[in-house]
């Protein structure tokens, strides 16, 4: 990997963190608790309380991911960075453009079952 590459990538994950952060923070605001309407009728109530889940749901996976991408921006100037935990390879340049929090190449995410 060059460093122009490098560069790149580092903008990527950057700009990804900062999407990620003002995500989480919309989807923490949807997140009020659900209050006792008397005019929402049983079904109501139940397509809200799904909604909810589904925002749960959707921070728990924001919050994962920004903490990946987080780690990711520690080892980027490392030598550990682009490298496959698993099988010691490079991971290809256009899998880190897609998901630059990658610590595995496809192979070994498969075989690991990740
Ligand atoms: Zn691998």
């Amino acid at each position: 990997m060059t460093s122009h590459e490098k560069i790149k990538l580092k903008q990527k994950i950057t700009t990804e963190i900062e999407t990620l952060t003002a995500q989480i923070q919309n989807t923490q605001v949807s997140l009020k608790p659900i209050k006792k309407d008397c005019s929402l009728d049983s079904v109501d109530h139940k397509m809200l309380k799904q909604d909810q889940d589904l925002n749960l749901q959707r921070l728990e996976e924001a919050n994962k991911r920004l903490n990946r991408l987080n780690f990711a921006l520690t080892k980027i100037d490392t030598v550990e960075y682009g490298i496959c935990k698993e099988c010691e390879e490079d991971i290809p340049l256009a899998r880190l453009e897609l998901i630059p929090e990658s610590q595995y190449c496809v192979a070994c995410m498969h075989e690991l079952g990740i």
